[in-house]
């Protein structure tokens, strides 16, 4: 049996100030005896999660931009939705129309995406090579439904991360993580278990065998939705290791 994990970065696998990902070793290490793929299932973008991939030891598929664009192991890449470009246009029409105050990634400066996401300098231009989605600052919470609507009437998504609003032309990641599963059950029976802390993880969430809810502002929410998930004792990789040591514990994974 194929053991698929889906996984959301920020407050999950890494910590949300620090980037640490080594709290989460003893579950990586037990995952990769058990021979189970851990996908990365973030909103970066893939110029930012490849590298972070090759840092923890895994090697599968990645799941850039919320669903945007999915790279496989052997290095083949399919994008969903709409090229930036056209994306940044229609955000910067919607955001006129709906009297909404913006502030995109793609007018940001290095040294402010550094700032504001506390990465370190040099992986900060990794996280502006976007490619199908755009992340952004909404200066008017208050106009928030008036730009979903501006926006869904130019055929773009609002979804919201830890950090940003972002804007994008596919269906977010649980399109691509339904795909990724399709394309293992195809070779055989395959187990999913997934964890987010995101309103934009909840898709993927509802899709996998196990959910797992990591701790933060949006975890009573996502409960309350998700039933059957399973609250994760501690934010971050601290508790990502625990939780998911503790769901192969309760499934008797052993390797
Ligand atoms: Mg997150």
């Amino acid at each position: 049996m194929r053991l698929l994990v889906f996984t959301d970065l920020d407050n999950c696998l890494l910590d949300h100030d620090t980037y640490d990902w080594r709290p989460a070793m003893p579950a990586l290490n037990r995952l990769r005896a058990l021979g189970a793929e851990v996908i990365l299932t973030t909103s970066k973008t893939a110029a930012e999660a490849l590298p972070l991939q090759g840092e923890i030891g895994l090697a599968g598929a990645v799941i850039a931009e919320n669903g945007g664009l999915i790279v496989w192991a052997d290095g083949r890449r399919r994008w969903l939705g709409r090229p930036v470009s056209e994306i940044r246009e229609a955000l910067d029409e919607a955001a006129a129309e709906a009297g909404a105050g913006i502030h995109p990634f793609g007018r940001m400066s290095v040294e402010e995406v550094a700032a504001r996401t506390s990465l370190p300098p040099e992986r900060a231009p990794l996280a502006l090579a976007r490619e199908s989605s755009e992340p952004f600052v909404l200066l008017t919470p208050e106009r928030e439904g008036a730009l979903r609507t501006a926006l869904e009437a130019r055929g773009i998504r609002l979804t919201r991360g830890g950090r940003f609003h972002h804007a994008l032309a596919h269906e977010g990641k649980h399109a691509a993580v339904a795909l990724l599963i399709e394309e293992a059950r195809a070779a055989g029976p395959a187990e999913t278990i997934g964890l987010g802390d995101g309103l934009n993880d909840e898709g993927f969430l509802r899709l996998v065998d196990s959910p797992i809810v990591m701790p933060g502002a949006h975890a009573a929410i996502l409960m309350e939705r998700l039933p059957q998930a399973l609250l994760a004792p501690a934010a971050g990789p601290a508790g990502w290791n625990e939780a998911v040591l503790m769901r192969l514990d309760r499934a008797n994974w052993t390797g």
